[in-house]
């Protein structure tokens, strides 16, 4: 029996066991294929089964209209962070607007502003990125080529509940750290998109699920792997993909489909274990601090403080000693995070929920 720890990391993340099972399983041949999904053209009968399956999974689990294509690219979430201007930014004579809820946001402005204008329609720096701003607090351009948001943001906590209305002006979303774990109306958005080594699969490919008329605006001077439109009618097989990776994404959604049920159900569970945390939090008398304001608190990336930075290095210590791994918060804030995607089961929440009260009996501050 192979022996597994509990995985709080933010990203690449715990993966479903089934999933992993059944890669490990089939790894030296696919069923009827007798050889590997990594030994077999990208061309081939079997991979063209593979990347429809992945797709139609998404579909079925996302409710993912008709005139949405769904593509597999590479570069991570953060190409789409250049990809995305390119293709609907640069030449448009518009400029783009950011609404900065945390750091992911504050990077992807950065990497547009090397394409065309930009500007943050909210930014929530000064008070450190706690909250998502009231509708009356953003300061839309009604021309903007598009509204970019990270719907969850993985480095403080911070999780949108719902879309922020954005009128006629598309919705372009960087779902990395929350894709999957909830039903989202997908037809609210011109663009979605995840990398998908926190919720989806393995590091190596981002999924971007794109409004038809969207990659319709692809200039044509863009080199084609750059290019939206190129990889649409190629239907994500321009190049050799990362075939790897799009199994994995569906054997992930296999088990998503088969195991859970719906996304209604995967985010009831993400709910019940965030619930289970954050309880711990707030009845610590405040001996844990969590960051995020709790009406915008992550489902999916738990933060929050000890009482001194000490109590901290001792926290993550001891708990890496119960097989509660990859605690620790980002380089940039500090602290703690709990990083419960899809996949964390419940055993490995209710674990970290008792260590973290013992914690505190044993450590007073
Ligand atoms: C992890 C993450 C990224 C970065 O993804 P890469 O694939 O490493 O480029 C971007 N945005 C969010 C919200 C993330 O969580």
């Amino acid at each position: 029996m192979v022996k597994r720890v509990f995985n709080f990391s933010p990203g690449p993340a715990v993966l479903p066991l089934p999933a992993l099972e059944e890669a490990q399983r089939d790894l030296l041949a696919l069923p009827g294929e007798g050889a590997s999904v990594v030994e077999i053209s990208h061309r081939s009968k079997t991979f063209e089964g593979i990347i429809q399956a992945a797709e139609l999974n998404l579909r079925k689990l996302l409710a993912i209209p008709e005139h949405y294509h769904v593509l597999f690219l590479q570069g991570g979430a953060r190409l789409q962070f250049a990809m995305i201007p390119m293709n609907l930014l640069r030449g448009s004579g518009k400029s783009a607007d950011y609404i900065l809820t945390g750091s992911w946001g504050v990077t992807a402005m950065k990497e547009a502003q090397t394409q065309g204008p930009v500007r943050a329609a909210w930014d929530g720096k000064t008070e450190g990125y706690r909250r998502i701003p009231k509708a009356e607090e953003l300061k839309l351009d009604q021309n903007a080529a598009y509204v970019h948001i990270t719907s969850n943001e993985t480095i403080e906590g911070v999780q949108f509940p719902a879309e922020p209305n954005v009128g006629e002006v598309p919705l372009v979303c960087d779902a990395s750290s929350d894709f999957l774990s909830r039903p989202v109306p997908i037809e609210k958005y011109g663009i979605l998109y995840a990398c998908a080594q926190k919720n989806a699969g393995p590091a190596g490919v981002t999924i971007v699920i794109i409004r038809n008329d969207l990659v319709e605006k692809s200039p044509s001077d863009l080199p084609s792997m750059l290019n939206f439109k190129k990889f649409a009618e190629a239907k994500s097989l321009l190049n050799t993909p990362p075939c790897f990776c799009v199994y994995m994404v569906k054997l992930v959604t296999d088990w998503l489909l088969r195991d859970i049920g719906d996304l209604e159900k995967m985010h009831e569970i993400n709910r019940r274990k965030a619930a289970l945390l954050y309880e711990v939090v707030d009845r610590s008398n405040g001996y844990y601090r969590g960051h995020a304001d709790p009406a915008y608190r992550s489902l999916m990336n738990v933060t929050f403080r000890l009482p001194n930075e000490t109590l901290e290095k001792k926290f993550l210590k001891e708990a890496e000693e119960h097989g509660l791994v990859a605690l620790a918060g980002h380089r940039s804030v500090g602290g703690c995070r709990a990083s419960i995607y899809n996949a964390m089961p419940l055993e490995g929440v209710e674990a970290l929920r008792q260590f973290m009260m013992d914690f505190q009996s044993k450590n007073p501050a």
